[in-house]
Order: structure tokens, then sequence, then C-alpha cells
């Protein structure tokens, strides 16, 4: 049932006790890197003054942008022959991070990703094929020793390249993937071309689907399409990368792995902490990082604490599915909009496809918001009357949930541009 029992179904009580510890412990590592030494001695801030987890409200904030500016070596607490791998975030907002890990840190890592796919029913026996990006990204790498280490023949394929993704699964037998959401809902296009059923013709049982946003209906489609069980995989660089919360097989929210990170939600205005329930941004601190530590690290995502027991019996508090990223939203026309608002929208319309794409345009003062849309392919060659319904009813969909009404066209499968990463969802075309 567990890959480490203790540690996974240790009592809050214990697991807070073994958090400050720790903390204390990262708060003096941390004061070793020029970052936080200035910022400690700047914010008047003694290490050793920490007695109470409440103690970490005490510590400043870091952000994306502290790490940039103190690129490339400002926040390692170690020396540099210490380290042994490098890693960088994917630059979806900006100029990439750096992170630094030492062999240790490595071991940790590791070890948060088997009780992550270990939780999910994950086992040796089986075949896990991982189609993330290999190398700086660290979806790939992240999981490829995590597999490895559970015992499952790991098969480093990395992302893109639908034909081979396919033929891979079949002629090896894979019962796991690791897959990008976005991607995932391509790859059924690609299925469906080639005549392939997944259901009929692999073995897959399970997919861990992470990097990007995706709501409950697009798990739901995937799973549906593939007949596997997928489970949400979170995780950002800053934080090592996967592997920082994770679903178990009730899928009921994320479990943090909280003896690696210490989790707090606060009001992205206010700064202060909100209720279990609340949505707000998750802020969190490495506990064990011994390279680079980062604390109180703002990661721009929204998400809520789900209170009470798990039924799978670990006690690590568990978030809900990330709703978007602060920097993700969009305010158009006054309004505030995340792209996953309306994927879920666009999701539950059944003839609806794999893929959409969001444009902005200005036209004087006034923001236009236009919706692209694949659909089915049948719809073309009926009675376009159908299509002009369906377009009706999309932009009804839409404008009852994001209230303003968006232009939307109908495309056919696979004319939008697709990544192999992670979906490019906005193109903004306002100029300011
Ligand atoms: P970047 O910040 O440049 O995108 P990362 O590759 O480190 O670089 O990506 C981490 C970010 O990806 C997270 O902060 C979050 O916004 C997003 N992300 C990762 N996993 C998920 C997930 N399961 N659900 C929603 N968003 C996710
Ligand atoms: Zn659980």
């Amino acid at each position: 049932m567990f890959w480490e029992e203790k540690i996974e179904t240790m009592q809050q009580g214990d697991l807070q006790a073994l958090q400050l510890e720790r903390l204390k412990k990262i708060a003096a590592d941390a004061d070793q890197a020029p970052f936080y030494k200035n910022l400690f001695v700047k914010n008047k801030f003694d290490p050793s003054t920490i007695r109470t987890l409440d103690d970490v409200r005490r510590i400043p904030f870091t952000t994306k942008e502290d790490l940039r500016e103190a690129w490339p070596y400002g926040l390692l607490a170690v020396p540099k022959d210490e380290l042994v791998r490098m890693h960088s975030s994917s630059g979806t907002t900006g100029r990439s991070t750096v992170i630094f890990h030492t062999a240790r840190d490595l071991d940790a890592w590791t070890d948060t990703l088997c009780r992550s796919m270990y939780m999910t029913g994950m086992r040796k026996a089986d075949v896990f094929q991982n189609m993330m990006t290999y190398g700086l990204f660290t979806g790939g790498l992240g999981f490829h020793y995590g597999a490895e280490r559970l015992g499952a023949l790991t098969i480093p394929v990395g992302a893109g390249n639908s034909k081979r993704q396919i033929q891979l699964m079949r002629d090896f037998d894979t019962t796991v993937l690791h897959i990008i959401p976005s991607y995932a809902l391509h790859l059924s296009g690609v299925f469906e071309e080639l005549s392939v059923d997944p259901r009929r013709d692999t073995r897959l049982r399970i997919a861990f689907l992470g990097a990007e946003p995706h709501s409950e209906k697009t798990r739901g489609r995937i799973e549906e399409f593939y007949g596997l069980k997928a489970f949400n995989s979170y995780g950002l660089s800053e934080m090592n990368g996967p592997g920082v919360a994770f679903e178990c097989q009730c899928q009921a929210g994320l479990h943090v792995w909280e003896d690696n990170f210490l989790m707090e939600i606060i009001d992205p205005d206010t700064l202060e902490p909100v209720a279990d329930g609340v949505e707000g941004e998750l802020v969190l601190t490495t506990l064990k990082r011994e390279g680079m530590p980062v604390l109180r690290y703002r990661t721009k995502d929204l998400t809520h604490i789900i209170a009470g027991p798990c039924a799978c019996g670990r006690t690590h508090r568990r978030i809900e599915r990330i709703t978007g990223r602060t920097d993700d939203m969009l305010i158009i026309k006054g309004v505030n909009i995340f792209p996953v608002q309306i994927e879920k929208k666009l999701m539950e319309i059944s003839d609806v496809g794999n893929n959409f794409q969001i444009i902005l345009e200005r036209k004087g003062y006034n923001d236009h918001m236009i919706v692209r849309v694949e659909v089915v392919k049948e719809l073309f060659s009926g009675d376009l009357k159908q299509l002009e319904s369906l377009r009706k009813k999309i932009m009804e969909e839409l404008r009852s949930d994001i209230l303003i009404t968006p232009r939307v066209d109908l495309v056919e499968p696979n004319t939008l541009p697709k990544t192999e990463g992670k979906a490019v969802r906005v193109i903004d075309n306002r100029t300011d």
C-alpha cells in the first residue's frame, strides 16, 4: 500500500514536529547563501529565533524575480563542488530559473516520486513510458529516476513523435504513461487516425498528468479514451519539479509531501494566510534541500487546502487541483479569466475536439477575445447549420461562465498549432 509507510502515515502532530526541526535547519543553511544572508540582514530576521512553525511567517517571501536576480549561484548554500545536477524551469513566464542539487537532494527527490507513483498503484511489474522532455526540464529526469528506483522497466522516450510513442506502447506493452494533458488529448487524435484503439490495442492502465493546469473534464476525457486511471501530478522546478503534490487512488485532491515541503496558502493581495478551503496562492518552503534551499517561495499557483483525512490513510494534507497561476490570468474588459475556465467549459461539450486557442486583440479601447476551437470532423461535411448551432452553443456556454462574449471560430481537427511541451493557450496581440 505504501512506499514509506511510516512517513506517509505519520500523525499530523509528529509531522509538524519534524517540519519544525527541518525548518530550523533549513533556515540556518539558507543563511549560508549570499541571497538569503542579505535578505535576512535587510529584514532583521535571525534564523536562530525560530521556535514554532508559525515563525515561518517572519521569513520574507522569495519570488521568481528573486531567483532570476540571484542567477546563477546566489542561492547556493553549499560549495559548488558538492553539486551534482542542475535543472531549470520551463521559462513559461520569462527567463528560466536554475536549481542545483547535491547527491542527497536527488536522493530525496527520487523518493518523493517513488511514493507518488506507488500510491497510484504503479508497481515494479509495470512498464513506464516517460513522454516528458528529458534535459533541463524536471519532468523527464525526475520521473525517470523515480520509476527506476521503484523497479519498473522505464522507457525514456521523451516528448513528441506521436506515431513512435504509439508504436512503443504497443510493442513493449506499456502500462503507465507520464504525459502532458494537452498532449494526451492531441495524441488521442493520432490514435484515431491510425485506427488504433488504446483500450483494445494497448495495456495502458495508469497515466500521470502534469506540468500544466487541466480540468476534471480533461482528466475524464483522457481516462475514457485511453481506458486508464489518470492522476494529477503537481510540481515546479523551484521545488525540485514533480513530486511536490500528487493524487492518490482516491483522486480527491493532491497530497503535498509535507516532510519535504512546508505549505502555506496566502491571499495574494494581503499576503495573509487564508483558512482551509479558501482559495489562495500556494507558498512553499523546501524542508530538506541542502544544495539550494528556497524559503517561502511564491508559486503564483492558486489552490486551496482540502480539510480532513483522506480515505487512503495518508496524513499529508491535500490541495485541490491548481485552477491557474496568477500570471496566467487574463483581464479582458475588466473581467478576470483563467484559460482553464475556458478549457473546462469546452471539454464539457461533446463535439468539441482536442485543442483550442485563445486570441486577444485590441481595437481602439476595446479588447476582443477570439476562441478558436477544433471540433469533430464530421461536422464539416454535414449540414452546416449544425456547425453554426454548435458555434452559438459554445459562445453561450462561455458567456455564461466568463461573462464576456467571445467570438468563436470552429476549425477542423489538427489545424491549431500544438506543442510537445506545455500548451500555449493564449496569444495576446494587444499592445499597450
Ligand atoms: P515554469 O514556471 O517556467 O512553467 P516549471 O516547469 O517549473 O516552469 O513549471 C511549474 C509550473 O507548472 C507550476 O508552478 C504550475 O504553474 C504548473 N504546473 C505543474 N504541474 C501542474 C499541475 N498538475 N496542474 C497545474 N499546473 C501545474
Ligand atoms: Zn489519499
